[in-house]
């Protein structure tokens, strides 16, 4: 599973939405529209799935966080 990643259109920072998903799964809703919500421009950002994309980053699901 990949990690799906937003590109702030106005800061160009990324963001990340905390959903993992399956490049298959991606493909199939590519069209489908969502809204993100920007912490940067503390606003929401509309677009389709295929705005966003996946990083093959792993995440260590049951890591203790640091403080
Ligand atoms: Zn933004």
């Amino acid at each position: 599973m990949a990690q799906l990643m937003f590109r702030c259109p106005y800061t160009n920072k990324p963001i990340r939405l905390g959903v993992e998903l399956a490049l298959e799964s991606f493909k199939a809703v590519a069209e489908y529209p969502i809204s993100v919500y920007c912490p940067y421009c503390n606003c929401q950002h509309h677009g389709s799935m295929s705005d966003g994309c996946l990083t093959e980053e792993q995440a260590p699901p049951l890591a203790p966080r640091e403080p």
